[in-house]
């Protein structure tokens, strides 16, 4: 971190980040100083050398220039920690390590316009994990030097400093967009808005600022936006000097974007990029296994964009398109044995996710269930038309056998029966799809521990 040189700055909140910041502040020359709610926490940070100090007291103040939060940390809703309502009170700015990251990289003194390394930001209801990996895939593929991080892998002041040429893909959440000092990324992407966090936010309008800062006056060189909803379409009107600017990318999946300055968009399984009402170039998404579904063609076209806007070629896209693997446990293909396609979607924990992943794919063997949650699954009817068998486990097993109206089921209990099961059963051209509409606690730690023995157990088909 540049600018900090003999600060005071303190840090709040000790988990990964936290620790990232105190360390990145440290080696900036800042002299730092720590809190964390957890008594071992405060006591393994003073073992280690750091400054613990009360900063729920003013006299601990004295001197401090700036508090930098975590993201897990309230600052407004319900109500701001007690250490971030002192900072207030105190008339201490606030930031997080996304706005350190942003003014330290601003500030640098890039000699060579042209080269000078870019940032690229995703935020976004949905899709934020896939597209980041998306378009740093693109750029790897292409052969541009490119880093990722942010909410995704690596935080943001752990990165290795950027050189020129070098595109930074960072995923950043409402976590971290709401409360960053400096927001500055030269490539903006808006994926999509959908009803999340708004406790945090206080309620939608709240949600839509975090995110709408990423947009600020003064902001982008070019913003990505999915028009899908209300929000984006806004967004777009707003920042665009009319629609034949092209300084915003509009994005859909479904709606044919042609009378503007520059739009993205998939339709029928097709991507059409177009540039002042012709169409520029046009990509078969249907043959791209690691992109399956209208919601991933919704990321493949705002990584396109993106890619687009640092100078990559369609035709490296494309290519780029069809070796990206997708993210572990989001519509994942991780086998395809005699013809039967194995798809592990663990991240699917409820009803919104799991319904993306069953229109994604044809004669499913579906495997679901586990924790289920509040309201069950009965609103997953209309999404079960290409199921031909459900495999049912967990905890929420019976339940779910109770709401899924026609669908021929049977009980498994665990992933190996499941697994077992749907091998025995399934045909040629079907797809085996792990896309529990549950949560996983009732058997597994977490998503991810239940994908991978989803995938252990296909593996061991292999042979
Ligand atoms: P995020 O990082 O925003 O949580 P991910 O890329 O990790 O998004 O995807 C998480 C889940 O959200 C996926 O398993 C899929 O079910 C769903 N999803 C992915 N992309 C989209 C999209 N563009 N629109 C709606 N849902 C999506």
């Amino acid at each position: 971190v540049q600018g900090v040189e003999n600060q005071t700055i303190a840090v709040l909140g000790l988990g990964r980040s936290g620790r990232a910041t105190a360390a990145a502040l440290a080696a900036g020359g800042a002299n730092v100083v720590v809190w964390d709610d957890g008594v071992d926490t405060r006591e393994q940070a003073a073992a280690e050398g750091m400054t613990v100090l009360d900063l729920t007291r003013d006299q601990s103040w004295e001197g401090v220039s700036a508090l930098i939060t975590s993201p897990g940390i309230p600052h407004l809703y319900p109500r701001p920690h007690p250490v971030i309502a002192k900072a207030y009170e105190l008339g201490v700015p606030v930031d997080n390590d996304i706005g350190l990251f942003f003014r330290s990289f601003a500030t640098r003194d890039w000699d060579q316009f042209d080269t000078a390394p870019r940032v690229i930001a995703i935020t976004g209801s949905n899709g934020k994990s896939t597209t980041t990996a998306l378009i740093h895939h693109i750029l790897k593929e292409a052969g541009r030097p490119t880093q990722i991080g942010g909410n995704i892998g690596t935080g943001v002041l752990s990165l290795e400093p950027a050189h020129d040429g070098e595109v930074i893909v960072l995923e950043l959440s409402s976590y971290q967009t709401d409360l960053a000092r400096a927001l500055t990324p030269d490539i903006a992407v808006f994926t999509n808005l959908s009803p999340d966090h708004l406790d945090r936010h206080g309620g939608p309008g709240g949600y839509f600022a975090a995110k709408r800062r990423l947009f600020a006056e003064g902001g982008p060189d070019r913003a990505v936006i999915g028009v899908d909803e209300a929000e984006g379409r806004y967004l777009a009107n707003q920042l665009g000097m009319g629609p034949a600017d092209d300084r915003v990318i509009r994005v859909s999946s479904g709606q044919k974007l042609e009378g503007f300055g520059w739009s993205v968009f998939a339709r029928k399984g097709f991507l059409s990029e177009y540039r002042k009402g012709r169409q520029v170039a046009s990509i078969d998404l249907r043959e791209v296994t690691g992109l399956p579904g209208e919601h991933n063609h919704q990321n493949a076209c705002a990584a396109y964009a993106a890619a687009r806007s640092v100078g990559i070629a369609p035709r490296e896209i494309e290519r780029a398109f069809h070796s990206f693997a997708g993210l572990p446990h989001r519509s994942q293909t991780v086998a395809e044995i005699g013809g039967v396609r194995w798809v592990n979607d663990s991240k699917a924990t409820n009803v919104d996710a799991a319904a993306k992943a069953l229109n994604a794919f044809t004669n499913i063997r579906w495997i679901a269930g586990g924790m289920g949650k509040e309201g069950g699954i009965e609103a997953l009817g209309p999404h079960l038309g290409q199921v031909v068998k459900a495999y049912l486990i967990g905890h929420s097993a019976r339940d779910f056998a109770l709401q899924i109206g026609q669908t021929p089921y049977e009980i498994a209990e665990t992933m190996e029966q499941a697994v077992a099961r749907a091998r025995e059963e399934a045909q040629p051209g079907d797809t085996v799809l792990l896309a529990p509409a549950a949560a996983s606690f009732d058997q597994y730690p977490n998503f991810e521990k239940r994908g991978e023995h989803f995938t252990q157990l296909v593996n061991t088909l292999k042979d």
